[in-house]
Parts: structure tokens; C-alpha cells; sequence
């Protein structure tokens, strides 16, 4: 499988990089390729075009009810009602999230009735749910943030043979569930959101070293750390991750393509 960082600024969309978006794109036994975006924040439409149709991906999963999360699944809603796709006649498109994710849909649409639902299939998710979308397995965790949020672990084919397994821990402070979730998995792309903050309420994001930490006691292959905020110096908060992790760790920069 691929992971292609589509956005990865943190809080809101910066002059580099749209807000939260990663599409995971893999082949099934007949060869043909499956596309999941993992978040469509605030942005992440306009470049999300450079690697696929949006229109025709087969599953988005929004971990939270955040702008810089799900914003773009408004514009997802429009490109497919009016856009190219108008006319193919396509299946709704799944998408997982927390409960309650369609109505925030329809508040950040502005929806002034339901029609604007009419592209997706929403179905909630709680952790320990699991969902298949091809050859893929969606498994998720309830993560730590003052709004109803998931982490998810995705499992599908490896580019080398076998199975490969990627954990984003979408918003979250440190905890336990998002610990098992990415337990030995391949790649932990994991949010350090407190990179500009020196007090850091409970319950919210991790900064560089939870990161780290996270990565280093869940004995996963490699750390990629995302969500850092546009205004901040990203080489603090990955020296930090580093420094916990015990090993050198990257930063997720949009355009990159992390092969699994
Ligand atoms: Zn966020
Ligand atoms: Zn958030």
C-alpha cells in the first residue's frame, strides 16, 4: 500500500499545506486499486485532484468533527453533485467517523436541507469496530480530544509481499487506546499538535516527545510526524519524537509518498 500526504498542516490550512488529508491507495488480487482518504480538511480538495478522482474514492474516513479534519468533505459533497461525476450514476461514497459526523457535515455544508448527505453513506464508528473496503481492513480506536474523535489502523497488502499496517491517531492526547491500536505496526503517523504550546491541557493533542513515546511503546517500524501547526519550526518537535522514539523519525510533508 501507499500513503500519500495530501495535508498535513496542523489546526488549519498554511501557506505550504492544506489541513489533515492522506489518501491510501493498494491493489487487490485482480489488480485493481483502491483509494481511502483518511481526513479532508480544511484545502485538502484542490490537491487530493493531483492523486485521484475524489469523486471516486472508495472510503474516507474523518476521525473528528474539527474543520481542519472534515471542512472539505463539504467540497467532496459539491464536486460530486455538480461536478463530472453528476452523471455516472455512482454509489454513495462510505464514510466512517465518529457518531454524529453527518450532522457536522450538514453544518459545515450550510446545508439548508438534506440533500448535500445524498454523495455519502455514513456509518459511526466506535473503537474495536472493524470494516473492510476491498483489501483493506479498518479497525478503530476511541481517541482522546474534547470532541467525539477515532484513531484508525489500516491493514491491506504490502508493497513487498504479505500484509503492511498503518496507524493515524487522527487528534488525540496520549492514551491507552490509541496505544493498542498501533501496537507493532509498520508506520505510526502520529499528531504532535502541542508544538507551539509550552501548557498543554489535558485531553487534546500530544506534543513531540507523546509522540515519540507512543511510537517507541507501541513497537511500531516507523514514525512520521504530522499536524504540526504552519507558524511553527517543525525540527523542535521531531528532535523531541526522535529523542523518544529512539530512532530517527520523519516529518509528513505534502507530495511525500510512504510506501508500506
Ligand atoms: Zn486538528
Ligand atoms: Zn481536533
Amino acid at each position: 500500500m501507499r500513503l500519500t500526504v495530501v495535508g498535513s498542516a496542523g489546526s488549519l490550512a498554511g501557506p505550504e499545506s492544506p489541513a489533515s488529508c492522506y489518501l491510501v491507495a493498494g491493489e487487490d488480487a485482480d489488480g485493481r486499486t483502491w483509494r481511502i482518504v483518511l481526513d479532508l480538511g480544511s484545502g485538502a480538495i484542490g490537491p487530493l485532484q493531483r492523486y485521484c478522482d475524489p469523486a471516486t474514492v472508495d472510503a474516507v474516513v474523518i476521525s473528528h468533527g474539527h474543520p481542519d479534519h472534515c471542512a472539505d468533505l463539504a467540497a467532496l459533497s459539491v464536486l460530486r453533485r455538480y461536478g463530472p461525476a453528476k452523471d455516472q450514476d455512482l454509489a454513495p461514497i462510505p464514510v466512517y467517523g465518529p457518531p454524529g459526523i453527518d450532522e457536522r457535515f450538514l453544518q459545515v455544508a450550510g446545508a439548508t436541507d438534506r440533500h448535500d448527505l445524498e454523495p455519502f453513506a455514513f456509518t459511526p464508528v466506535h473503537g474495536d469496530d472493524a470494516v473492510a473496503v476491498g483489501p483493506f481492513t479498518l479497525t478503530f480506536a476511541t481517541a482522546w480530544h474534547p470532541v467525539p474523535a477515532v484513531a484508525v489502523r489500516v491493514t491491506g497488502p504490502s508493497e513487498s509481499g504479505g500484509d503492511a499496517s498503518l496507524v493515524f491517531t487522527g487528534d488525540t492526547d496520549r492514551c491507552d487506546e490509541v496505544l493498542d491500536l498501533a501496537l507493532n505496526c509498520d508506520v505510526l503517523l502520529a499528531e504532535a499538535g502541542w508544538a507551539h504550546s509550552r501548557v498543554n491541557p489535558e485531553g487534546v493533542h500530544m506534543n513531540g516527545t507523546q509522540a515519540g513515546t507512543l511510537a517507541r511503546d507501541a513497537v511500531v517500524g516507523d514514525l512520521v510526524v504530522t499536524h504540526v501547526a504552519s507558524w511553527v519550526d517543525p525540527a523542535g518537535t521531531l528532535e523531541l519524537a526522535a529523542v523518544a522514539f529512539g530512532a530517527p523519525v520523519s516529518l509528513a510533508v505534502p507530495g511525500a509518498v510512504h510506501v508500506l
